[in-house]
């Protein structure tokens, strides 16, 4: 909405849900009242995501360098959670509070761990296996995650540079419950689009279902 204002196209730029300030991704994502109330929450977090003004890859970075493993999902986890609900308030008017989105972040999160690590065990020898692109490449590893009864799908995505660092990391819940096949389709896809969306073109996409390969 900013840039297209810029442009001379008249568009609202306030921000619909503190109303104060021009919408930007890191204002709705970071800095926003309900966004700052929502970090707030996260009480072991390794970056000050209250008093900084990085943004998000700055963020990303230092929790790469400083933080765990854990603490990158989180990151990821309640960054989706926050533009998730700011367009569920935007084109469902539906309205959450900050405990909400902070609950459904970490749901979110503990729900694709588990349903990852159900699935663990079949997988430790293709981890074992796991090699760094070649040198000017990245590698897309996308995986997909059934609920055994009722629920959503989930997928992850993690982009790795070829000195094995994490460049990205992205888990979410897919709108419903789909088949194996569809559910790496669609990691495939998402993890496509954060290359593109990250500049990124020599790239190699590598998942476990060999039919989406
Ligand atoms: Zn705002």
């Amino acid at each position: 909405m900013v840039n297209l204002n810029r442009r001379g196209i008249q568009v609202d730029v306030l921000c619909p849900i503190c109303k104060n300030e021009e919408e930007g991704v890191e204002h709705a994502i970071l800095s926003c009242e309900l966004a700052k109330a929502i970090w707030s929450k996260w009480r072991d977090s390794p970056g000050n995501f209250l008093e900084s003004k990085c943004d998000m890859f700055d963020l990303a970075l230092t929790i790469i360098s400083q933080g765990t493993q854990c603490d990158l999902e989180i990151f990821f986890g309640v960054a989706w959670a926050i533009w998730y609900h700011r367009n569920q308030l935007i084109f469902e008017a539906s309205k959450t509070t900050a405990d909400q989105v902070w609950g459904t972040s970490i749901r979110m999160v503990e729900y694709f761990k588990t349903a990852n690590n159900s699935a663990a065990a079949g997988k430790e020898k293709h981890a074992r296996d796991w090699k760094p692109p070649p040198e000017g490449f990245f590698l897309i590893n996308v995986d997909g995650a059934i609920p055994t009864e009722d629920g959503h799908s989930g997928i992850g995505i993690v982009i790795w540079d070829w000195e094995s660092q994490i460049v990205a990391a992205i888990s979410m819940p897919l709108s419903r419950k789909f088949a194996v096949e569809k559910t790496e389709a669609l990691a495939m896809e998402k993890g496509a689009i954060l290359a593109f969306d990250l500049g990124l073109e020599n790239v190699i996409l590598e998942g476990d279902s060999l039919q989406t390969i």
